[in-house]
């Protein structure tokens, strides 16, 4: 997968696209990273991509051509290819698993970060296709909300992941939260691990995993479940769950 980010902090991704399975997907090839200074497209001898808002207010607010020169750029000589243009931003959809598993299908992604009181609304009408939120906060930019959606959706992309198994098991990927792992020593300070994950019994310990899945989910996240089709099992292990919530309180 090719990404090319539009940021006026480069930088900022120094570290992460150096380390750990970002690094190695990049030298393997699994992943490309063009990231492009913004302001390498600015018009002005200051290098400004930035100007005070018509009507007032406070604050900045990014100009529109230095984000329309850059992603022309990057289409031109392209021919139709149009990948997704993606605008990291408060307001857009919020970033879920279903949302990484959708963008892991692409092979080229645009991602432009915000930065100041936010963008030209002409961006929002006439250059992105989508905007993506990482959830209900303000952030400074959208430096960071692009790395957590390069990093989510990297280690969907084939071969990356050692095993896949484990993304397949990952919290959300199953609509539950992850049961809870252990490893050794059995012991530690007092604190054992279950006994029935030592047993071998591959069975007894698949029905341990979904019971507490399901129990976790279902203290923490009961809004999982909801748009879940359970298997009559998983029914069967909640109502059990749900009795024994009810004799304790
Ligand atoms: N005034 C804008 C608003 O209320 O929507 C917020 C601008 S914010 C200070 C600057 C930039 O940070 C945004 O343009 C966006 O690129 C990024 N950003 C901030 N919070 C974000 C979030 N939760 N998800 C994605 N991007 C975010």
């Amino acid at each position: 997968m090719r990404v090319d980010v539009l940021t006026i902090f480069p930088e900022m991704f120094s570290g992460f696209l150096a380390t750990s399975i970002i690094k190695r997907a990049r030298e393997q090839g699994q992943l490309a990273v063009n990231l492009v200074d913004i302001r390498n497209y600015a018009r002005n001898k200051h290098r400004n991509v930035d100007d005070y808002p018509f009507g007032g207010g406070p604050g900045m607010v990014m100009m529109a051509e230095p984000l329309f020169l850059a992603v022309e750029d990057l289409l031109a000589g392209r021919g139709r290819e149009r990948p997704p243009i993606i605008l990291m931003s408060p307001q857009g959809a919020v970033f879920k698993q279903a949302l990484a598993e959708e963008l892991a299908e692409q092979e080229h992604l645009i991602l432009i970060c915000g930065h100041y009181e936010g963008i030209d609304e002409r961006v929002r009408q006439a250059l992105v296709t989508r905007e993506i939120s990482i959830g209900d906060y303000v952030l400074t930019g959208g430096e960071l909300p692009a790395m957590v959606i390069i990093d989510a959706v990297t280690r969907l992309l084939p071969g990356v992941l050692g095993d896949p198994a484990g993304a397949r098991e990952d919290s959300f990927a199953m609509g539950l939260l992850e049961y809870p792992q252990y490893t050794r020593p059995r012991s530690f300070r007092g604190l054992e691990v279950p006994e029935v994950l030592l047993t071998g019994n591959h069975e007894q310990i698949r029905r341990w995993r979904r019971r507490q899945a399901l129990e976790r989910t279902w203290r923490r996240r009961p809004d999982l479940l909801a748009g879940l089709q359970l298997t009559r099992e998983d029914q069967e292990i909640l109502a059990e769950i749900a009795g024994q919530a009810g004799d304790e309180g």
